[in-house]
């Protein structure tokens, strides 16, 4: 299929490539780190040669949420997202971009999504799980102190794509003696799930019911196990702060990428779970290839309509800043 548009496809900058961890063997990082700094000819080829129109960037993890000081979260992300409007500007039919905040200080937080959005153009925002702090703890976004960011969130109509990264370390325990289950293994699952969670069962989407979450990996598990855990927060009681019943926020709030998740038999399940206009093609580049993504999702027994939303017309849905014209019109005649 041409013209497809993937959003959890990562840049990196020169300045926080020092601070990538190690995710998989130091042969395989060498590659992902020089394609993470290449926005032109390696990775304009690999979306040709994948029938990816367009690509939404966004700054690799954990990127700005990794960052201890306020003050420099809140500079650094400027810088990230001055860099990514050049990256953007210099190729627009190619590349869009996703803004980097830095939600070390909920407000200003708030001023850099306004200039983003309103400013630079960026239809959507992509969060690498919770945010650093000076006492080394990690802050969630279902605390009351995001309330105002929520909000403006929800009053710009832009997605929130919420991203893995790997947990506190002082939650890393389950995993010692096992480095094989940690990262995209296992890791960033149980940290984004979590996450998604607390989102879902504090109350947010019914303060803010127009807000859009994404999540890769076709949800982080959470459409295949929301019916159980409906079924277990019945008994809950006072527990619950929701009105609704969690798989009303999947339905109605949740959008998920088939990011590094090229399974057929996972992909029915989200369809069956979500509807097909909450599912979206993305790739995951490049902790993941393009090609490898594509091949799966242009061969995938579903029907042609479906493949179309999928693929591309759910995307333009869920980012209405998107430009009209997207594409290599070289790349599209040659398919034709
Ligand atoms: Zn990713």
């Amino acid at each position: 299929m041409q013209g497809k548009i993937g959003f959890e496809e990562h840049f990196n900058l020169p300045r926080f490539d020092g601070d990538l961890p190690p995710y998989v063997n130091p042969q395989a990082m060498i590659a992902i780190r020089r394609q993470l700094l290449d926005v032109a000819d390696e990775r304009l080829g690999e979306m040709d040669a994948a029938g990816i129109a367009y690509s939404l960037l966004s700054l690799t993890a954990p990127g700005i949420q990794a960052v201890t000081d306020p003050q420099e979260a809140v500079a650094l992300a400027r810088q990230a997202n001055d860099a990514l409007a050049d990256i953007v500007a210099a190729n627009p039919a190619r590349y869009g971009g996703m803004a980097a905040l830095p939600l070390q200080d909920p407000q200003a937080a708030i001023a850099e999504l306004e200039r983003c959005v309103t400013g630079l153009g960026f239809p959507g925002i992509m969060v690498n799980g919770f945010t650093d702090t000076p006492d080394g703890t990690g802050w969630y976004y279902d605390h009351e102190r995001y309330l105002p960011f929520w909000e403006r969130v929800e009053s710009l109509g832009v997605p929130v794509y919420l991203h893995p990264r790997n947990p506190l370390p002082a939650n890393e325990g389950i995993y010692e003696g096992h480095p094989e289950l940690t990262g995209a293994v296992w890791e960033f699952t149980v940290e984004t799930a979590t996450h998604a969670l607390r989102l879902f069962t504090s109350g947010l989407f019914d303060r803010f019911p127009d807000v859009k979450l994404v999540l890769g990996h076709l949800g982080e598990t959470l459409p295949h196990f929301a019916w159980r855990i409906d079924h277990r927060l019945a008994a809950m009681g006072d527990r619950v702060k929701t009105t609704k019943p969690l798989r009303h926020y999947l339905q109605t709030n949740l959008y998920v990428t088939t990011s590094g998740n090229f399974h057929t038999p996972a992909l029915y399940n989200v369809l069956t779970e979500l509807g097909v206009e909450h599912v979206l093609f993305s790739s995951d580049y490049p902790y993941e290839s393009m090609r490898e993504a594509a091949d799966w999702f242009d061969h995938a027994d579903i029907s042609a309509a479906d493949r179309q939303l999928i693929g591309h017309h759910n995307a333009r849905r869920l980012f209405p800043r998107l430009p009209q014209q997207i594409g290599n019109p070289a790349a599209t005649a040659r398919a034709r």
